[in-house]
């Protein structure tokens, strides 16, 4: 634990009279989107963020609002993701009327296509958790296939696609959640990297400590850092095995209408945007905070997109770029209550899905701060779980 005692002078004293202080640690969607709706709910919150909000993961992501595999995951996790995805459009609507802006919440379908050769082994598990879940999945046959994507391989020789997955533009969403936290004078601090959380005595945590040496005093703290959220965590002895995993993004120029479903085989995915633009994602690269593309990933992502939509080698390359995902050993996130920290609430390693998560978790986040008890079983995703590798979604192999 870090010392928190500063001069008086230094104090900011940030408590209100009225509502829950809340003090929320980092400015991605998840910290941000939490912020908006503890307002909601009568608190008062502030967030702080090291850098400029809402420009690390939650700005690089692809916006697929769907898990790459969701049945990988264990059936809390689809829980999770169908409550959050049930809320995307109240939040659309909330966040449109507010701001005027649109986050282009697209329903644009998936499709996974399935060659001769395919390693796609997890077809009958697919299937098996649409149809266990509800999630609406049609098996189209080669002909088929080709009419819904024209550019696509001719070895592909079928495909599933589930017509109701959607996505959003990372930056837009992160834009008009940040225009709804400025019209309701919610303050977002800029350059304000937290390093260390205040006790008042009894193990109750009531402020933070900027790396400034400014105390902010808090009645409630929640740890919202994306892959920074393990180290900050560390410096408070607190054990969260959140890492970053690198994700390299390249940006080709199509034409509208060219690709209008997100297709995905094995790792690598395509992303149509409205205006042709079509993004394809992403690495999984277990390297630290390794900053930059390289051109040996941004190839191989190009030639696993000639493969799989040969139409698409005359797309201009237009921009390519990267993310840390706040990653998990079991790829699930970390949510709710710090044990034996009075005060501290965490809310980080949403990995793959945090886009996807996000107004479920700001949703149950803010309810459980304000003293609501959560209407949804969250012991898989206990701050104090078990440290467990899940296969597949969890931490690719280090570099
Ligand atoms: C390439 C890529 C593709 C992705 N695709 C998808 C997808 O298709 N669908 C999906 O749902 N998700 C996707 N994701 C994942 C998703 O983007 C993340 O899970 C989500 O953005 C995490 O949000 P966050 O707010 O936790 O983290 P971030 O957006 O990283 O925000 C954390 C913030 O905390 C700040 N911070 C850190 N430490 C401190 C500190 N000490 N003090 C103050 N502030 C601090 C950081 O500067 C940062 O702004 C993708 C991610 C990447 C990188």
């Amino acid at each position: 634990m870090t010392d928190m005692k500063q001069p008086e002078s230094k104090r900011l004293d940030c408590k209100q009279t009225n509502g829950k202080r809340v003090v929320v640690i980092g400015g991605g969607v998840i910290g941000c989107l939490t912020a908006l709706y503890l307002h909601e709910l009568g608190a008062n919150p502030i967030v702080l963020e090291k850098g400029v909000a809402g420009r690390e993961s939650s700005w690089a992501g692809a916006g697929i609002l769907c898990p790459i595999h969701p049945w990988l995951y264990p059936d809390s996790f689809t829980h999770l993701i169908d409550a959050s995805l049930a809320m995307y459009p109240a939040m659309d609507a909330m966040l449109h009327e507010k701001t005027g802006m649109s986050m282009q919440w697209l329903k644009s379908g998936l499709l996974i296509p399935l060659f001769d050769d395919d390693r796609v082994h997890h077809r009958d598990d697919a299937l098996k958790w649409s149809h266990r879940f509800d999630w609406h999945v049609e098996e189209l046959d080669a002909g088929q296939t080709q009419m819904h994507v024209p550019t696509i391989s001719d070895k592909v020789n079928g495909s599933l696609l589930w017509p109701d997955v959607g996505q959003v533009r990372n930056p837009r969403l992160l834009a008009s959640v940040s225009k709804a936290l400025e019209l309701a004078n919610i303050p977002v601090r800029q350059h304000a990297e937290v390093v260390g959380l205040g006790e008042n005595g009894q193990g109750e945590i009531n402020a933070v400590t900027l790396a400034s040496g400014e105390q902010v005093e808090a009645d409630a703290v929640l740890l919202a850092a994306g892959s920074w959220s393990g180290e900050l965590a560390k410096q408070i002895g607190l054990a969260l095995p959140v890492e970053p995993v690198k994700g390299q993004i390249v940006l080709l120029k199509g034409e509208p209408g060219k690709v209008q479903h997100i297709i995905k085989h094995d790792d690598v995915y395509l992303v149509p945007r409205s205006d042709g633009h079509i993004l394809v994602g992403a690495s999984m690269e277990r390297v630290g905070f390794e900053q930059g593309t390289t051109k040996a990933v941004i190839d191989a992502l190009l030639e696993a997109t000639y493969r799989i939509t040969p139409g698409l080698k005359s797309a201009e390359v237009v921009n390519q770029w990267m993310g840390f995902r706040p990653g998990s050993p079991d790829g699930m996130p970390y949510l709710g209550p710090v044990e034996g920290r009075k005060g501290l609430w965490v809310a980080c390693g949403h990995y793959r899905n945090g886009v996807a998560l996000a107004p479920g978790t700001a949703d149950l986040m803010s309810r459980m701060i304000m003293g609501e008890k959560p209407d949804m079983d969250l012991s898989d995703f206990r701050v104090d779980r078990p440290v467990v590798e899940l296969n597949r979604v969890g931490f690719p192999k280090a570099a």
